[in-house]
């Protein structure tokens, strides 16, 4: 087989070494990837996972990690500017962006290092480098052919940025996560979560934040509640929201500063505009090769099991483009590693019920099915709704008030709960609880039953009427 795969790349490859074989061979190393190969090396398989830029992902380097660490600074900010109310006289002489950032970058370089000591105890074989599949399964890093009895693909996605002229003058969330400062005048252009998280993150810390929708809200595909109350949250931080807005050109003027032209009109003076406009895969690995398929959206086509058309050969994460989060990721490559290599041949995620947290300010929290997807699969007369609005006690003393909503959506004569979405102060850290019941089957009377916690807001989860 060397031989044949030498003459095939002679015109490209001088020298290739022989091939290296893996029981368990990984493309990604980031959050579903290391998972998985961390996992299946406990069985005593020898695992090589492949990556050719920093270890962790897009989580640990541009993703959630980084996008918490200036969460948190943004919440930071929010109670300096709440604590006169609770007695405190403090003068804030402004906020440094490079000291968080430098700290930031300081704690990511270590949980780098973390990953890549964690794979070396687990005996996985980091490879460093882009991978390709060559014909015969084999995938090529730089000189060196690689092959595994079973291959996954975990290679994630990457920011899409929209085809308008002058659209490299922007950046994406990536870049983000590289500026030196804030910009004093920002537009972020998107709807969806990471559009939401980092406008309210810059809006927080001084900048003048536009975000430019598609439509009239954000988050469309969540519970119309949240859809609804996360816009009109955005209005009251007093972030400038521009509606029903398609991308036209972005352009440099003579003093530096960028001019966004759209559907609405031109807006000018900007020092960052930001594309939040949505993910794509990373498939640039000649997957023609080895017959693996696209769905018509363009990520890996997999089935349950996280098996895609070609035999032994997985994909999982979000180059499968589901559920695009670091635990669905890694929970997926670890199901993966024992279903191939623990002797559990059903194991597989269920990917239902998946709590999900949006940082923005306030942060929401859902699990579930929305309201209208309930009424689509139970019918209309099979879902009650129970709905709360309140003031968390936390601005009784504050000028700022801002408000609490929550929704339970429960199905059928049982009301079972099938979906929860709500927005608040501490809704993020409340959700995962909930969510273990939700996912058990709890119904309305499990909640009702349930002695409430005072004074807290998610006590009014267990009285909702
Ligand atoms: C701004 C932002 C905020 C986010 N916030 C959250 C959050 O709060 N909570 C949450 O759960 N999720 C969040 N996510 C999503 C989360 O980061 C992803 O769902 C998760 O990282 C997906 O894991 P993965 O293993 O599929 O891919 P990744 O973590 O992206 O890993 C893929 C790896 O493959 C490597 N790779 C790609 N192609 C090749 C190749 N050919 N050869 C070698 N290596 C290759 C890449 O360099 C990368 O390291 C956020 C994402 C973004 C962008």
């Amino acid at each position: 087989m060397f031989n044949v795969l030498r003459r095939q790349f002679s015109t490209k490859i001088s020298v290739m070494a022989a091939v290296k074989s893996y029981d368990y061979l990984v493309i990604g190393g980031g959050s579903g990837g290391i998972a998985s190969a961390r996992k299946a090396a406990e069985f005593g398989v020898s695992a090589g996972l492949i990556e050719h830029q920093r270890l962790g992902g897009t989580c640990v380097n541009v993703g959630c990690v980084p996008k918490k660490v200036m969460f948190m600074t943004a919440m930071q900010s929010e109670m300096l500017h709440d604590s006169k109310y609770y007695g405190f006289d403090i003068e804030n002489k402004g906020f440094n962006w490079s000291t968080i950032k430098k700290s930031r970058d300081a704690y990511i370089k270590r949980l780098n290092g973390i990953y890549e000591r964690n794979l070396g105890n687990s005996k996985v074989d980091i490879i460093r480098g882009h991978a390709s599949f060559t014909s015969d399964r084999c995938i090529q890093v730089g000189d060196q052919l690689y092959t595994g009895k079973h291959i996954l693909i975990a290679s994630g996605g990457k920011p899409v940025i929209p085809n308008v002229p002058g659209a490299e003058l922007g950046i994406s969330s990536d870049g983000f996560f590289e500026l030196e400062d804030i910009p004093k005048k920002t537009a972020v252009v998107g709807a969806g979560y990471i559009a939401v998280e980092l406008a309210g993150i810059l809006k927080e810390l001084g900048s003048d934040v536009s975000l430019f929708i598609r439509k009239e809200k954000v988050l469309r595909t969540f519970d119309s509640l949240i859809s609804e109350n996360c816009t009109e949250e955005l209005k009251n931080s007093g972030m400038n929201l521009v509606t029903n807005s398609t991308s036209v050109s972005l352009s440099k003027e003579s003093d530096g500063s960028l001019t966004y032209t759209t559907s609405q009109g031109t807006f000018a003076g900007f020092d960052c505009v930001i594309w939040a406009v949505g993910r794509t895969p990373n498939i640039e690995i000649n997957l023609d090769k080895v017959g693996v398929e696209l769905t018509s959206r363009g990520d890996i086509k997999v089935d349950e099991f996280q098996n895609t058309a070609a035999d032994k050969i997985y994909a999982l994460g979000d180059v499968c483009g589901k559920a695009l989060l670091t635990p669905v990721a890694i929970a997926a490559g670890r199901r993966l590693a024992r279903r191939l290599f623990d002797n559990k041949p059903d194991l597989k995620l269920d990917y239902s019920n998946i709590p999900t947290v949006v940082f923005s300010h306030p942060p929401i929290g859902t699990v579930g099915m929305t309201e209208g997807e309930a009424k689509t699969k139970f019918g209309e007369d099979q879902v009650k709704v129970y709905k709360s609005t309140f003031t968390n006690m936390y601005f009784a003393v504050t000028e700022r008030k801002q408000k609490t909503v929550m929704k339970l959506v429960c199905a059928g004569p049982e009301e079972k709960v099938v979906g929860l979405h709500m927005q608040g102060l501490g809704v993020d850290e409340m959700l995962q609880g909930f969510s273990v019941a939700i996912k058990m089957g709890a119904t309305k009377e499990d909640f009702d039953n349930t002695v409430a916690i005072h004074p807290t807001a998610s006590e009014e989860l267990v009285t909702l009427r």
